[in-house]
């Protein structure tokens, strides 16, 4: 067992603009633990009547600055927590913070570069290389994830649905049993045997998550996520089991109401917007007071879920994310605050351990029979049926490894069944009377043999000496060559198993074991569709496809719209920003690709090298009349340093083609994420305007109630500080706002509505005489026209 407090880091986000100096410090001297002092601005605390104070001090087990990239936080938070989860414990990591201070880019990563991914694929990938590497055990490894909104759970990765909306998904709910332990209903397991599977099903759940987000329910900073590594591991032979959870909680935004941090309001405790983190806070405070014997759990479904990892069996560590900034300060130390309390926490993590029902079956199936047999005896009820042909097949089994057995001690075990038993001598007798009569065939042959010998002569004798000492000659060429053959299989064998190290868990990737030919293959064909379009990047998770395949079934009038709106969308640059960089990627693979199965030919051409010389060699020595060369062959040597070399070269590659491999895999991911992203703001953009235009119908006549396009990506990451204007309408600085120019402001008016009017292009290339278009189709594609237009007017001035 593992008594451990739960351990508490704190991450401070860089900042979105320019920050003031002297709001925080970091104080890393102290031995254990480093603290984190906030410093109250003057203005702000001025406004303080009843509390002066100036500074606050907390303390952490470590605290990471702006700086800290996403590999030094997993290394040093999620790295030890992965560790005692494969050891067989359970393990959580949590954060917890306000909206927009780094949660999800912590616990998930940052949705543009590769090296923004997070504490979850870093742990799927550490995990499974760890996996790989130990052969002691068979591990068996499932994935769920699990969203908490409102107090209902919802099952983020059933392929079944495809959702638009948190309630299309499964809902999850909580059983008790009559042990207390909690049991999720509906919450779906998914075996990940490989690391690209349980990315996969990362990618699937947060693509449902952000599908089925409504600016109604804001699931994103209201809800939490889980996301559930189970591990369970066994000896091979053992029945016994270790079973181990590993939870990558994401919490909803801490925000509490009073967010003035004026009128002393900053001091007092304001109320959390979300109550189950209100409820997670009670459980928390009494967790964190002595003898307090009722802890709250059941008042939430989160705390119910995460009962195990407040004050029970696992080794649980929080993340405190914060956004240092003036504004912010006292969300900041509600933060802290609250991570102070959650740090008095003691938890007590054991092995999980239990034994197999299979095996356990099989056991007690056995000794059901053995106690039948024992009592049929005991009572002298014999049983009559007839043996099995199967059970009389076993028992000459038995028979026979019996009499094999040098072991004079060897018993032969057949239970206590008569049956069983005097077949087994009947059977001994038969071998042994079969025995009697092919000795007596064998001495009779034997002397026969004796009999017919004549006395050899002198030059017969002398023809069989001679064959004798060829016959030598010929073992020890043979030999000589068996031990060569020998070494040259170790080699093979050594490097195959390297290469299916290389490849062990890459099966379903575009590299399949061992044949690096076929995965140059792959990405040869997938390179150019890849790099050209990410809308075709394949088919990764069937409801990925299904939901970045909507484009084809638009209307020609929406399709255009969607070009502009993707081309105008701030994340399009993050997406051909992608595009270039899996391109270069692409291209990287199919280079080293090829340099592989160079390698893999040079390898190849030496090791033949190698064995020709050995023939060679031979045949000298058979010539020579000496089995063995006496000195060692130069030649041969050069060979062999330059076949290591080589390989040296081959694995050094792989191991980098491995690593892009899964680097490739993660940008397709994130790409197809984007693309959906990009799908459903625009799809809100369009049913937006298209009710517009039914509501102020027929007058389609001026650009100013258009809304621009959405945001830029920075001003959605900071939405929760940066609010809307008054207008409630968001400029953005890549999007054409209303243009002051009047030639544009001429033309949409000749845009006028349907029936009456002319749209600025010719008529028979705007599709208004298929019937198929509906009416908002139509005016949202002259809108469209109109966009482009505007765009033109804004680009040629
Ligand atoms: P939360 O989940 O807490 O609401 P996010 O993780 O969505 O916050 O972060 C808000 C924004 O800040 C995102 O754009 C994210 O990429 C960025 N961000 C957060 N933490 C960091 C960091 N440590 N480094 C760089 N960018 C960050
Ligand atoms: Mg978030």
């Amino acid at each position: 067992m593992v008594r451990q407090t739960i351990q508490i880091f704190a991450r401070v986000k860089p900042p979105v603009r320019k920050q003031q100096p002297g709001i925080y410090s970091i104080d890393e001297d102290e031995k254990v633990t480093s603290s984190l002092e906030i410093i109250l601005p003057r203005d702000l605390a001025d406004g303080f009547v009843n509390n002066k104070r100036e500074s606050y001090r907390f303390k952490f087990q470590r605290i990471f600055d702006q700086d800290a990239n996403q590999e030094t936080i997993f290394e040093n938070i999620a790295k030890p927590v992965a560790e005692s989860v494969l050891a067989g414990y359970n393990g959580t990591i949590f954060a917890y913070g306000q909206t927009g201070s780094g949660k999800t880019f912590t616990i998930t990563g940052g949705a543009e570069r590769y090296s923004d991914r997070g504490i979850i694929p870093r742990t799927l990938s550490y995990i499974f290389e760890q996996l790989q590497k130990d052969s002691s055990k068979i591990y068996t490894t499932h994935i769920s994830y699990l969203e908490i909104y409102n107090e209902c759970g919802y099952d983020l990765l059933d392929p079944r649905h495809e959702a638009s909306s948190l309630e299309d998904l499964p809902r999850v709910t909580i059983l008790e049993d009559p042990e207390q332990n909690i049991h999720l209903k509906n919450l779906s397991l998914h075996q990940a045997t490989t690391e690209e599977e349980a990315l996969n099903l990362l990618f699937l759940g947060d693509t449902n998550r952000m599908i089925a987000e409504t600016p109604m329910n804001q699931a994103s900073t209201r809800s939490h996520c889980i996301f559930t590594i189970h591990l369970s591991s066994k000896e091979p032979g053992s029945a016994t089991v270790r079973h181990a959870k590993l939870h990558l909680v994401d919490l909803a935004g801490s925000e509490r109401v009073a967010k003035t941090g004026v009128g002393g309001q900053l001091l007092t405790e304001a109320k959390y917007i979300n109550l189950s983190l209100h409820y997670l806070e009670q459980v928390i405070i009494a967790l964190s007071e002595k003898h307090r014997s009722h802890i709250p759990y059941r008042n939430s479904m989160m705390t119910s879920v995460l009962r195990d990892s407040l004050g029970g069996n696992c080794m649980t560590t929080m993340i405190a994310t914060l956004s240092l900034e003036k504004r912010n300060i006292d969300e900041s130390i509600s933060t802290c605050r609250f991570a102070q309390r959650v740090a008095l926490i003691k938890n007590e993590a054991i092995l999980n351990e239990e034994i197999d029902p299979r095996l356990m079956i099989i056991r007690l199936q056995k000794e059901i029979q053995e106690l039948k047999d024992e009592l049929a005896i005991v009572t002298g009820e014999q049983r009559t049926e007839a043996l099995t042909e199967a059970e009389l097949l076993q028992l000459e089994k038995l028979i026979t490894s019996f009499l094999e057995d040098q072991d004079p001690e060897s018993r032969l075990e057949v239970g206590a069944d008569m049956r069983k038993i005097h077949h087994c001598f009947h059977h001994l007798k038969k071998l042994l009377n079969d025995k009697k009569i092919l000795g007596n065939d064998t001495v009779s042959s034997e002397s026969k043999d004796q009999d017919c010998q004549e006395p050899l002569k002198e030059e017969e004798y002398k023809k069989l000496r001679d064959i004798l000492k060829q016959r030598d000659n010929e073992i020890n060429i043979l030999v000589n060559m068996l031990k060569k053959e020998k070494k040259k299989a170790q080699d093979a064998l050594h490097l195959s198993s390297m290469d299916r190290s290389e490849f062990r868990h890459s099966q379903n990737s575009p590299f399949p074991p061992g044949n690096p030919e076929e995965g140059q293959r792959l990405l040869l064909s997938s390179a150019p569709t890849q790099a050209q379009d990410f809308s075709t990047s394949g088919c990764r998770s069937s409801l990925l496809y299904r939901k970045t395949g909507m484009t084809e079934e638009m209307s020609l009038g929406r399709q255009e719209a969607f070009e502009i709106f993707k081309r105008d969308h701030a994340d399009s640059v993050t997406i051909d920003d992608n595009k270039q960089i899996l391109k270069q990627r692409f291209s990287e693979a199919k280079a080293l690709g090829e340099s592989i199965n160079e390698a893999r030919r040079t390898i190849g051409h030496l090791k033949e090298e190698i064995t020709q010389r050995h023939i060679q060699q031979v045949a000298l020595g058979i010539s020579e009349n000496t089995a063995v060369p006496s000195t060692p062959d130069l030649q041969e040597e050069r060979l062999r340093s330059q076949l290591e070399e080589e390989k040296r070269r081959y694995k050094t590659m792989f191991t980098r083609l491995k690593a892009l491999k899964v680097e490739i895999e993660h940008l397709q991911l994130l790409m197809d994420k984007a693309k959906v992203k990009l799908q459903k703001e625009f799809e809100a953009w369009w049913a937006e305007e298209a009710s517009n235009l039914q509501v102020k119908s027929p007058a389609v006549n001026s650009l100013d109630h258009m809304k621009p396009f959405p945001q830029t990506s920075e001003a959605q990451h900071d939405q929760s500080q940066i609010l809307f204007n008054k207008s409630g309408v968001y400029a953005r600085k890549t999007l054409p706002c209303p243009c002051p120019n009047p030639r544009s402001q001429e033309q949409s008016r000749i845009s006028t509505p349907l029936g009456n009017s002319i749209p600025e292009r010719p008529m028979s290339s705007v599709p208004l005489t298929g019937d198929s278009q509906t009416d908002s189709d139509i005016l949202a594609f002259i809108k469209a026209r109109q966009s482009i237009l505007q765009k033109k007017c804004l680009g040629s001035n």
